[in-house]
C-alpha cells in the first residue's frame, strides 16, 4: 500500500530577540536559525522514519532545496512536489526571552496546488492506496473528492482547525486523525468518550485515532474502540508529538499490524519525540524505536 501525502512543506526562520519588535523599532537578532517545517513534511518524514512507502504531493519555491533535500535525506518520495517560481512557504517567528513568540506566515502561491497537481498526483495512484490529508493546503476538498473518485483510501488530519471543514466531504474519510481540539471542532464534544461516539453516529464508515497528549490515546474502528495509554517520560519539547504518532501508526496498519499494536509503537515513538528537542529531526526511526522497545 503506497501512501501519499497531500501536505505543507514550509521554511521556518526563527529569530531569538531580546523582545517582540515594537512598530516602528529596529532590533537586532541575538540568534537566527533555519528549520524545515509544515505539519504535512513532518508527517511524511515521520512516516518514512517509520519505515511506510511515503510519497510527498505539495509545492515549494525557488529557495526550496533544502526542504527537498530534507524530505529525500529521510527517504520520502519527491517526485510528485511541483517547483514553482517565488518563495517557498514561510514564517518568520521571533522568540523572546521568556519563550513568547510571535510568527508571520507567508503560504503564497505554494500551499496552493491547483487542479492540475492533484490529477497529476493521483494519476501514479490506485485503489488500495491512501492520501493523507491535513487542513493546510488550498484545495483539500477538491482531493479528498478526486481521491475518494479513484477508490483511495482517505486519512484526514484536521489541523489547523476551521470552519470550512465542516463542509468537507468528511464521509469519503477512512480514518479521522484528531487531537481533543480537533476532536472537540468536528463534534462539539470535550469528553474523549463523547467525542468518539458522536464521531461514530456522524461518520458510520469513518475509523478515529484520538490522541490526548499525556493522556494516551484511543482509536475507533467498525464498532471496536482500544485504549493505550502514554509512555512516561520526561517531555521536553512535545512538537511533533502527533506527527510522529501520525507516521508510525499510519506505517503500523499500512504493513497489516493490529490496531491495538500499531497504537502502542505510535505511542512509544511518540514518547521518544517529546523527550527531545526539535520538530522533524526529534522523530525517532523505526530501529530506534526497535532497539529501545
Ligand atoms: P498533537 O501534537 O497532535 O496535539 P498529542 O499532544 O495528543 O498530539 O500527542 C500525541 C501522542 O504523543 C500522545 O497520544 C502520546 O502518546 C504522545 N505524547 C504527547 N505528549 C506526551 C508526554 N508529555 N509524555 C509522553 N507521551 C506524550
Amino acid at each position: 500500500m503506497k501512501i501519499v501525502n497531500y501536505g505543507s512543506i514550509n521554511l521556518d526562520h526563527v529569530y531569538q530577540v531580546d523582545h517582540i519588535v515594537q512598530p516602528g523599532e529596529t532590533l537586532l537578532a541575538a540568534d537566527q536559525n533555519l528549520f524545515c517545517g509544515g505539519k504535512g513534511l513532518n508527517q511524511s518524514i515521520a512516516l518514512a522514519k517509520a519505515g511506510a512507502e511515503i510519497f510527498h504531493a505539495g509545492v515549494v519555491g525557488e529557495d526550496g532545496d533544502i526542504l527537498l533535500d530534507a524530505l529525500r535525506a529521510a527517504k520520502v518520495d519527491i517526485t510528485h512536489i511541483r517547483r514553482a517560481p517565488g518563495a517557498s512557504a514561510h514564517t518568520v517567528i521571533q522568540v523572546d526571552r521568556k519563550g513568547q513568540n510571535c510568527i508571520i506566515v507567508f503560504s503564497g502561491e505554494n500551499m496552493r496546488p491547483s487542479e492540475a497537481d492533484i490529477d497529476r498526483v493521483l494519476a501514479d495512484f490506485a485503489p488500495g492506496d491512501a492520501v493523507l490529508m491535513q487542513n493546510e493546503l488550498f484545495n483539500t476538498p477538491l482531493m479528498m473528492r478526486k481521491a475518494a473518485e479513484k477508490g483511495l483510501a482517505i486519512i484526514f488530519n484536521p489541523s489547523p482547525v476551521s470552519r470550512e471543514m465542516l463542509s468537507y466531504p468528511l464521509e469519503t474519510v477512512s480514518w479521522f486523525l484528531l487531537n481533543e481540539i480537533e476532536g472537540e471542532a468536528l463534534t462539539g464534544e470535550t469528553d474523549p468518550g463523547r467525542i468518539l461516539d458522536v464521531l461514530a453516529k456522524k461518520f458510520p464508515n469513518g475509523s478515529v485515532v484520538l490522541t490526548l497528549g499525556a493522556n494516551g490515546a484511543w482509536a475507533m474502528d467498525r464498532g471496536h474502540r482500544f485504549f493505550q495509554p502514554a509512555f512516561e517520560v520526561q517531555a521536553v519539547d512535545t512538537t511533533a508529538a502527533g506527527d510522529t504518532f501520525t507516521g508510525f501508526f499510519l506505517a503500523g496498519i499500512s504493513s497489516g499490524m493490529p490496531i491495538p499494536d500499531a497504537l502502542r509503537r505510535a505511542a512509544f515513538a511518540s514518547s521518544i519525540a517529546v523527550s527531545r528537542k526539535g520538530a522533524a529531526d526529534s522523530i525517532p526511526t523505526a530501529e530506534e524505536v526497535s532497539l529501545a522497545e
